[in-house]
């Protein structure tokens, strides 16, 4: 099956129409969806949509780019939901180089104390990574995790292959459809096919297909054709080995979809 490692699918763009969406998905066949919360205010809506729909992994953390209104005692909020026996994750965590606030000081005391959750739970992180792999390198360095997954990864080689050897999978969507992403297409040619999982980021990044619209559930099944294409294998491989990469990266996706 297509596993989506990276959907919003809690996102208000999706509350008039997600079943029908999420049909449509299926039927192209996509089986299961990791959803990472942005923000504590979240966590009941994710768990709401986790408990009432099957195959929907919840994932929590603080996404940078809503630190600005993270309280202190959130962490505990978040210590309590990694505390669940039915969290794949930690995430969405990470630091953005590209918003001007708040800045990278600022972000990262709370992407280091999200990255010593998820030591003391023993869990894998989603990271996001937009112009910061390199200071995010460092903090994993420092905190040592058991891995995950580097999601919309847009790095070097070089860095790649540092995630690579530090037990991440890099998260491949949308942005891979178009001509001009050079550097993505480049990396999801060569990379070994153990270190690529498909994501589509929705509502965000939508495909080129769908440019300046929502991105949608179904778009994961296009962005894996164009995955084999690139390639040069059959679609069928890039499922099963897309699939078997996003257990790897979340063991507990194996519970999940017993
Ligand atoms: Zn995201």
């Amino acid at each position: 099956m297509l596993i989506d490692t990276h959907i919003h699918l809690d996102a208000d763009a999706f509350a008039p129409d997600r079943q029908t969406l999420m049909d449509a998905a299926r039927d192209a066949g996509v089986g299961a969806y990791v959803v990472p919360a942005v923000t504590a205010a979240g966590f009941d809506a994710l768990d709401a949509l986790a408990d009432a729909t099957p195959n929907v992994a919840r994932a929590y953390g603080l996404h940078p780019l809503y630190i600005d209104r993270a309280r202190p005692e959130d962490l505990e909020l978040l210590a309590q939901r990694l505390a669940r026996p039915d969290a794949v994750a930690v995430g969405e965590i990470g630091l953005d180089g590209f918003i001007p606030a708040p800045d990278l000081a600022a972000q990262l005391p709370w992407f280091e104390a999200q990255l010593a959750l998820a030591k003391r739970f023993d869990l894998p992180v989603i990271l996001h990574v937009r112009h910061a792999v390199e200071p995010i390198i460092r903090a994993l360095k420092k905190v040592g995790v058991r891995g995950g997954i580097a999601h919309a990864f847009n790095g070097s080689r070089q860095q790649a292959d540092t995630l690579l050897m530090m037990g991440f999978k890099l998260g491949f969507g949308g942005t891979l459809t178009y001509p001009g992403s050079r550097r993505i297409r480049a990396l999801a040619e060569s990379l070994p096919m153990d270190a690529i999982v498909l994501e589509t980021d929705a509502p965000d990044m939508p495909p080129v297909w769908a440019r300046a619209q929502r991105n949608e559930p179904v778009n994961l099944a296009r962005i894996a054709e164009t995955l084999a294409e690139l390639r040069g294998e059959s679609l069928a491989d890039i499922v099963a080995a897309t699939e078997a990469n996003a257990r790897c990266a979340l063991p507990r996706l194996n519970t999940l979809l017993a």
